[in-house]
């Protein structure tokens, strides 16, 4: 792998202020591929002031020319989609099947969405006898998590540039080569200097220096609930606007009248797809009563399909496979049912975790409570649907889900009683337009479509 060993600063590749460097780990093999510079508090002042002085040219750009910038970093990134895919499975893991056509595909899709929302949003209204604004807050401090590289990327990114804002990214310590490949990118889109910056580092130290610059006007952050209460609270004492895209726990609810076998088979993929690293991945799975052990064999079928090495991926670190084999273990201590995998490596190398279907789960059980970011599926027993609500409800989470009825809408109906911020119908397809974001400790604000969009403005009103 070919790593930058400088940071990419008004538009161009400088070395970095301190000499520290991190490794870039393979998952599946464990070795080191690359080592990247880690990132100061100088290197993240640079960057801010590029994107300061950036920012009233930027900001003064017709929409429709932010919309061909957006269009010429979207083909920038789909010239490069081989080796964006390459790259992902270098440093996450992923298998190169799924790296091609999710991690490398899906932010081609977003980037589409917001070059042409950057050419058809209003930005100015009548309201009344007022005209509102709706103008960019300023420079953007982007801190996103490995667990979709790309994708967190260009959904704060490609947002922030339509508004007309300035960037600096802070990548995951995991994933910093993705990132400097997407740097490139914006270079050859021809953004012009300082529109986007790009600092690797730490998150406590690059991280926490980008959250805490006064010269930064907007947080978003995508991760961990315990980081992003941190920032929320250095964002909250700055008076900083700030968006929040944290964890989850989300309830896959089969109700009675639900093809059990799709409900189970489309569950089971959700959860292993990416290996289980995927904060809106439905963890439980609600079944019936009636048709529990039915949903259990069924489960333990699927999951056996997800063989390590081949259809399934390492988890991105040995840090998160000891996390998530911890959860096994305390799933099995508290009393649940492994009907499959558990917690011994399935392979020598890498970072590998066993597909793993816990049954008998009771909702107050830590399995069923915390984000375990790992293949593992708690299957949970309701008796009526006050009760499936009820358990569907019953965490501090509430990012995604999914509900499975005979009918359409008695799916729409329980949907509608949920606490959650996304509703996946019968297994509804991905929507690059639909607002993606937490309700309750899952999160502040939304990303992707046009309230994405709306996270980076603010309004002026003039009244005549
Ligand atoms: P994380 O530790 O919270 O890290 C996320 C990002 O924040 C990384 O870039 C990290 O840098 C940085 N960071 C860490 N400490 C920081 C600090 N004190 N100040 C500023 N930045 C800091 O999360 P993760 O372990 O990478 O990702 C897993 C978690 O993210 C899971 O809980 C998952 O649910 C959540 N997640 C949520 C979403 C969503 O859309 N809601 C999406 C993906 C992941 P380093 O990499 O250097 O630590
Ligand atoms: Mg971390």
């Amino acid at each position: 792998m070919i790593a930058h060993d400088g940071m990419y600063i008004g538009g161009e590749w400088r070395p970095a202020y301190g000499t520290d460097t991190f490794p870039v780990v393979n998952p599946a093999d464990e070795q080191v591929i690359a080592h990247v510079p880690a990132g100061t508090a100088a290197d993240v002042d640079a960057a801010v002031r590029a994107a300061r002085a950036a920012f009233p040219g930027w900001a003064a750009t017709a929409p429709a020319d932010r919309a061909a910038r957006i269009a010429a970093l979207r083909d920038a990134l789909a010239a490069r989609k081989d080796e964006i895919a390459e790259t992902v499975t270098a440093e996450l893991g992923a298998p190169l099947a799924l790296s091609r056509a999710v991690h490398a595909s899906v932010p081609l899709l977003v980037a589409d969405s917001y070059a042409e929302l950057a050419a058809s949003y209003p930005f100015e209204e009548k309201v009344g006898n007022s005209t509102v604004l709706a103008e960019p807050v300023g420079v953007v401090g982007a801190i996103t998590p490995w667990n979709y590289p790309l994708h967190q990327i260009v959904a704060k990114v490609a947002p922030a540039l339509a508004a007309g804002c300035t960037v600096v990214l802070k990548p995951a310590e995991y994933t910093p080569l993705t990132a400097q490949l997407f740097a490139e990118a914006t270079q050859e889109a021809g953004l012009p200097a300082g529109v986007f910056n790009l600092v690797t580092g730490l998150g406590p130290v690059a991280g926490q220096a980008l959250a805490e610059h006064p010269g930064v006007d907007l947080v978003s952050f995508t991760g961990s609930t315990a980081v992003g209460r941190r920032i929320g609270a250095v964002a909250g004492g700055a008076v900083k606007r700030v968006a929040l895209e944290l964890g989850g726990k989300s309830a896959n609810v089969i109700l009675p009248s639900a093809d059990l076998a799709r409900a189970v088979n489309v569950g089971i993929a959700n959860v292993m797809s990416n290996s289980g690293q995927t904060c809106s991945a439905w963890t439980r799975m609600l079944v019936h009563t009636d048709r529990y052990e039915e949903a259990v064999a069924l489960a333990a079928t699927a999951v056996a399909k997800y063989v390590p090495g081949e259809r399934i991926g390492p988890l991105v670190s040995a840090e998160q496979r000891q996390r998530v084999r911890g959860y096994i273990d305390k799933g099995v201590a508290e009393g649940a049912r492994l009907v499959a995998g558990g917690p011994e490596a399935p392979l020598e190398t890498g970072f590998y975790v066993a597909p793993t279907v816990f049954a008998d789960v009771t909702p107050e059980m830590t399995i069923a409570q915390e984000e375990i970011f790992g293949p593992v599926v708690s299957i949970i027993r309701y008796e009526d649907e006050a009760d499936a609500l009820r358990i569907a409800n019953g965490t501090v989470y509430g990012l995604a889900g999914a509900v499975w009825a005979a009918d359409e809408a008695e799916a729409v109906a329980f949907a509608r009683r949920m606490d959650t911020g996304q509703v996946d119908i019968n297994g509804g397809r991905f929507n690059p337009l639909a607002p993606f974001g937490g309700y309750k400790q899952s999160g502040v604000g939304r990303e992707l479509g046009a309230h994405g969009l709306s996270e980076y403005l603010q309004t002026k009103s003039l009244q005549f």
